[in-house]
C-alpha cells in the first residue's frame, strides 16, 4: 500500500474537511461545477445563457436524486448544428440525436439546431444528458460496467420523456410474440437502425421505470454502486431484489401486457385500421357489384353500337339499291323517248 505525496498544508485541509463531515456530500448544491460554453458554429449568447439556466435548475434536483453526492467539474458544449461539429465528434451518434454525453470525459454536447428541427424540449434533453454524466460520476471507476440499457433507461426515466419518441406501446406486439431483443444484447451498444434503436430505447425506459416502481430509485442506485469488476450489474440486481433475471424480466413483461394499459392504447390507436379490416369484405362486395354493373352497361352499349352500325349499313345499301333502280328507270325512259323520236322522223 502506498499514499501519494502530499503536503502538510493539504493534510491539514483534508483533516479539517473530514472533521466537518462527509466531503462527498456538500451542503449546498454545486452550481458552479457545470461549465456551459458555446461550441461549434454560430451560437447566440442568449442560447448559451438559456442552457446555463436550465443546467443550474436541473442540477440541483438531480443532485438530490444521486444522494447529494459531490459532483466533479464537467463541461456542457452548446453547438449550432450537427453539420458545424467536427466529424469525429459526431461519428457513431444517431443523426436525430439532439445531444450526447461522452462518458469518462466529463463532456456533454448539445446540438441546438437538432432540438429545434426534431421538436425536442431543451429541458428534457439537458436533463437526460445530465443524468448520464451524474450516473457516470456516481459509479466512478466502474462506469464502464454500467449496461447501456440501464444508462438510457435511467436517463429517460429521470428526464421524464423518452428518446426518439420511443413508446411502451411499441413493445406490446414484440412481448406478445417473444421477439423482443434480449437485455444482454443491449448491454454494450444499441442498434443503429432507427426502428430497432427506438425499440431499444422503449425497452430500456419501460424496464428501468418498472424496476424503479417495484423496488425504488435508491435500490437501483445501490445496484449501480455495487457493480464492479467482480460483480456485474445483473448479479448486483439479483442480489438486491432477491429475484433472478428470468423472474425480473417475466415480471416486467407481464406488466407490459396486463398492467401498463399499452395493449388498449395500441387497440384504440389502431381502431381505424381494425375498422377497415372489418368493413373490407363489404367494400369488396360493393366493388364487385359495381364492376359487374359497369360490365353489363359496357356490353349493352357495345350491342347497341353494333345494332346502330348494322342499321346504318342497311340504310346505305337500300339507298344504293334505290339509286340503282332509279338509274335503270331513267335509262328505260330515255330509250322509249329515243324510240318515239325515231318513229316520228320515219313518218
Ligand atoms: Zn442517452
Amino acid at each position: 500500500m502506498f499514499l501519494p505525496r502530499i503536503s502538510l498544508l493539504t493534510w491539514i485541509l483534508a483533516l479539517a474537511l473530514v472533521s466537518c463531515g462527509d466531503s462527498s456530500r456538500p451542503k449546498a448544491p454545486q452550481l458552479h461545477v457545470a461549465e456551459v460554453v458555446a461550441g461549434a458554429g454560430d451560437v447566440a449568447p442568449e442560447v448559451v445563457e438559456r442552457v446555463r439556466q436550465i443546467v443550474a435548475t436541473e442540477l440541483v434536483q438531480l443532485q438530490e436524486v444521486f444522494g447529494g453526492k459531490k459532483i466533479e467539474r464537467f463541461f456542457v458544449h452548446v453547438h449550432e448544428s450537427r453539420e458545424s461539429m467536427p466529424e469525429q465528434l459526431v461519428a457513431g451518434v444517431h443523426e436525430d440525436a439532439p445531444g450526447f454525453a461522452v462518458l469518462g470525459r466529463h463532456q456533454i454536447h448539445l446540438i441546438w439546431g437538432q432540438m429545434a428541427s426534431t421538436g425536442s424540449r431543451p429541458r428534457g434533453v439537458v436533463r437526460h444528458e445530465l443524468v448520464h454524466e451524474l450516473l457516470d460520476q456516481y459509479v466512478g471507476q466502474h462506469g464502464n460496467r454500467m449496461p447501456r440499457w440501464f444508462h438510457e433507461g435511467f436517463a429517460q426515466l429521470l428526464a421524464g420523456n423518452t428518446y426518439l419518441d420511443a413508446r411502451e406501446d411499441d413493445l406490446v406486439w414484440r412481448v406478445g410474440t417473444g421477439s423482443l431483443p434480449r437485455l444482454r444484447s443491449l448491454a454494450e451498444s444499441f442498434p443503429t437502425q432507427t426502428t430497432k434503436l427506438r425499440t431499444a430505447y422503449a425497452l430500456s425506459y419501460s424496464y428501468v421505470a418498472w424496476l424503479s416502481r417495484e423496488y425504488g430509485v435508491s435500490l437501483l442506485l445501490r445496484v449501480a454502486r455495487f457493480t464492479d469488476d467482480i460483480t456485474s450489474f445483473g448479479q448486483a440486481l439479483v442480489g438486491q431484489t432477491g429475484k433472478d433475471s428470468l423472474q425480473l424480466e417475466t415480471g416486467w413483461q407481464n406488466y407490459v401486457l396486463y398492467g401498463s394499459g399499452a395493449p388498449w392504447r395500441v387497440l384504440l390507436g389502431s381502431w381505424f385500421s381494425l375498422l377497415m379490416i372489418l368493413v373490407l369484405p363489404v367494400l369488396v362486395l360493393a366493388l364487385i357489384r359495381r364492376l359487374s354493373a359497369e360490365q353489363r352497361a359496357a356490353r349493352h352499349l357495345s350491342a347497341r353500337a353494333r345494332s346502330d352500325k348494322a342499321r346504318a349499313q342497311e340504310a346505305v345499301e337500300r339507298r344504293a339499291e334505290l339509286l340503282r333502280l332509279a338509274a335503270e328507270n331513267d335509262f328505260e325512259e330515255r330509250e322509249d323517248l329515243d324510240r318515239l323520236e325515231q318513229d316520228g322522223e320515219q313518218r
